[in-house]
């Protein structure tokens, strides 16, 4: 039996574990996880018309206006290889996003991880990053070995700076007026899979892939 190949985009809010998710789910499919973080670094590395827009809108730490999102991941997108199956992270960020990328490479599966916003706020308050090697910890759920120090090189762990509580409260916000609408959207179109991301990491996965095998994608 051949599987259905997966074109996917994993979202939901700061905190609820989608880049693990997508990690795992990117490894068991054998397909590219597609950040469109990197992908716009990639456009801005290129020093293109759009890449100086991009540059700009960064530098004031606004979000880019859908339009110029959407220039940008038009292109970036054509550049790689696709055809086996993709998981995207990061866009699309909002109901207009998910219009236009429908029309240019339509998605058959979008992933909602939901989380409430105290379990966000818990987590995001608890997270510690290496600023060597860039390992994430969580003071709750995966604390390193050594209290403050990174198991892997030893260098001193640092909280993000924007990891305040009003600040994580403001995007939690802007996820919730911006990008929860594509839960309606997808769920539309019949390609919406919900999953409840308050449990333990392992046990997200494994619903992730139930649900999937029963939409026909089988790893
Ligand atoms: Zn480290």
């Amino acid at each position: 039996m051949k599987t259905k190949r997966l074109k996917a985009v994993i979202f939901g809010p700061q905190g609820c574990g989608k880049g693990t998710q997508g990690e795992l789910l990117a490894d068991r499919f054998d397909v590219p996880l597609v950040g469109a973080g990197d992908l716009f670094r990639a456009e801005i590395a290129r020093g293109t018309q759009l890449g100086k827009l991009a540059e700009e809108s960064v530098s004031n730490g606004k979000l880019a206006p859908d339009e110029l999102v959407n220039g940008i991941m038009s292109r970036q997108l054509k550049t790689l290889d696709l055809s086996h199956g993709f998981i995207l992270d990061g866009y699309p960020r909002d109901v207009d996003q998910a219009v236009f990328l429908q029309r240019i490479l339509p998605l058959n599966v979008a992933v909602c991880i939901k989380i409430s916003d105290a379990t966000a706020v818990k987590r995001l308050l608890s997270r510690r990053q290496c600023p060597a090697c860039k390992t994430v910890y969580s003071l709750t759920d995966a604390p390193p070995m050594k209290p403050g120090r990174c198991s892997l090189c030893g260098t001193k762990l640092v909280k993000r700076t924007d990891d305040t509580d009003n600040t994580i409260r403001e995007r939690l916000a802007t996820y919730h007026f911006m990008t929860e609408p594509l839960t309606r959207y997808y769920r539309e179109r019949g390609i919406l899979l919900m999953l409840n991301g308050e449990q333990p990491i392992p046990y997200v996965f494994d619903d992730l892939i139930k649900k999937l095998a029963k939409l026909g994608f089988v790893a």
